[in-house]
C-alpha cells in the first residue's frame, strides 16, 4: 500500500508556500499532529473548525489542510469554551492533525490571488505590492573545469531563477591564489605552496527560504576542500513576492457590466462597492482576504477597481474617486482557495485520495 507521512505532505507544500513568507501575526504550518503520522485521506477546507473535523472523522481523512489556522495565538485551558478548544479538543481525541497554508499561500505568485485572477480571466498579471528581504546572492569560486557541473547543481538546488527564466548566472575569469598548511589535501596545488588557480566566479539569485539546499548543493559539488563563498542579502523588491495582485480585463467592461460578470465568476451574492466613477474597467486589482491596506498601492498602480473583501464604512470614503472598491466579502474572495491546494497535491500525489469539505463554513449569512 502507498504510505505518506504528514511530512512527506507539508515539505511538499511548504516548497510551494515557505512558511518564512507568512506574516508575523500569523500561525501557518503544522498545528496539530505528528509530522510522522501516515495520512489516510486529505481534507481541504478554508477554515478547520468542529464541523468540518466531524466531517474529517466521518470519511476517515486524518489530515485537514485549511487557509486560516485554527489557533492564531497562544491558549491557557482547554475545557471547550469555545469553538477553537473544541476543534482542538477534537482533532486530538479522534488523531486528526491540522494543517494551514495561510498569508504564505497570499504572498507567493501562484497562491491565493492568482486564483482570483483565473477567475476574472485577467491578463498579465503581476505582484501588486512586491516585497523585500527575500533574495540572497551567491558568489564563489571555482577552477574553469569544474564551473559547468557546480553551476549546474546550484540550479537544481533552485538557485538562478528570474521570473519566467531559470539558469541565470553573471560568470567572470579570473585566478585565485591559496596556500594550504602542512594539514591540507589541496584539490591543485602542493600545501605550504602558494597556489594560482584559473578560476571562475559564479555569481547566482536565490530565495532566502533556499539557503541551507545551496549551500549544502555548493559544498557537495565544489571540489575544493575548503570553498571560497560569500552570500550577501539582496535589498531588490521581489516580483514574486509580495501581496495582491493586478491584471488586465480584457475586453474593458463598464462598471455596472463588471459587477455582474464578478458576481458569477466570484459567486458572490453581494457586492459592497463605493461610486462607479470610471466609464470603463479595464485595469483590476485584488487582494484575496482583508485587503483594505493595499487601496493606496491599487491607486497608484493605476488600477480602475480594486476587488477585496474586510473594508470598514470610513476605509470606503479613502477611495476618493480614483478608485472603485468592490468589497465582495472574505469568504466569497478566498472560496476557490482550497483548489491551488489540491493542484499541488496532485501534481505530487495523483494516485493519493484527496477530498474538499461539502460545509460552508462562511460566518457571515444574508437575508
Ligand atoms: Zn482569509
Amino acid at each position: 500500500m502507498f504510505i505518506v507521512k504528514v511530512k512527506e505532505i507539508t515539505e511538499v507544500l511548504e516548497r510551494f508556500a515557505p512558511l518564512s513568507l507568512q506574516e508575523p501575526y500569523d500561525n501557518a504550518g503544522l498545528i496539530i499532529g505528528s509530522p510522522e503520522m501516515e495520512v489516510s485521506q486529505v481534507l481541504l477546507c478554508l477554515d478547520a473548525v468542529e464541523e468540518v473535523l466531524d466531517e474529517a472523522i466521518k470519511t476517515n481523512c486524518n489530515l485537514v489542510i485549511s487557509h486560516h489556522p485554527i489557533l492564531f495565538s497562544g491558549i491557557k485551558h482547554l475545557t471547550g469554551n469555545t469553538y477553537v478548544e473544541r476543534t482542538i479538543i477534537k482533532a486530538i481525541r479522534h488523531n486528526i492533525a491540522i494543517y494551514a497554508a495561510h498569508t504564505n499561500l497570499d504572498n507567493i505568485r501562484d497562491g491565493v490571488n492568482s486564483k482570483i485572477c483565473e477567475r476574472l480571466q485577467l491578463k498579465n498579471t503581476k505582484i501588486l505590492s512586491p516585497r523585500r528581504g527575500h533574495l540572497m546572492k551567491l558568489y564563489t569560486y571555482v577552477p574553469h573545469k569544474a564551473a559547468e557541473d557546480l553551476r549546474a547543481a546550484l540550479f537544481q538546488a533552485g538557485a538562478g531563477v528570474i521570473g519566467n527564466y531559470d539558469q541565470c548566472s553573471f560568470n567572470s575569469e579570473g585566478y585565485g591564489t591559496f596556500r594550504g598548511n602542512i594539514n591540507t589535501n589541496p584539490f591543485v596545488g602542493e600545501p605550504g605552496v602558494q597556489h594560482r588557480e584559473a578560476e571562475t566566479k559564479i555569481e547566482v539569485m536565490f530565495p532566502v527560504w533556499l539557503e541551507n539546499e545551496i549551500i549544502s548543493a555548493l559544498k557537495k559539488n565544489h571540489p575544493y576542500e575548503e570553498v571560497a563563498y560569500e552570500t550577501i542579502a539582496v535589498n531588490n523588491k521581489w516580483e514574486e513576492i509580495g501581496a495582491g495582485m493586478i491584471g488586465e480585463l480584457e475586453p474593458p467592461m463598464e462598471p455596472a457590466q463588471f459587477f455582474l460578470f464578478l458576481k458569477e465568476q466570484m459567486k458572490v451574492k453581494v457586492i459592497k462597492h463605493t461610486r462607479a466613477i470610471n466609464t470603463t474597467i479595464s485595469k483590476v486589482a485584488v487582494c484575496g482576504g482583508s485587503g483594505s491596506f493595499l487601496l493606496k498601492e491599487a491607486i497608484a498602480s493605476g488600477a480602475d477597481v480594486l476587488v477585496t473583501s474586510d473594508f470598514k464604512y470610513h476605509q470606503f470614503f479613502d477611495a476618493e474617486g480614483q478608485i472603485i472598491i468592490a468589497d465582495i466579502g472574505h469568504y466569497e474572495s478566498e472560496q476557490f482557495t482550497p483548489e491551488i491546494l489540491a493542484e499541488i497535491f496532485r501534481q505530487k500525489f495523483p494516485t493519493f485520495a484527496l477530498r474538499f469539505t461539502s460545509i460552508n463554513t462562511n460566518p457571515i449569512n444574508y437575508f
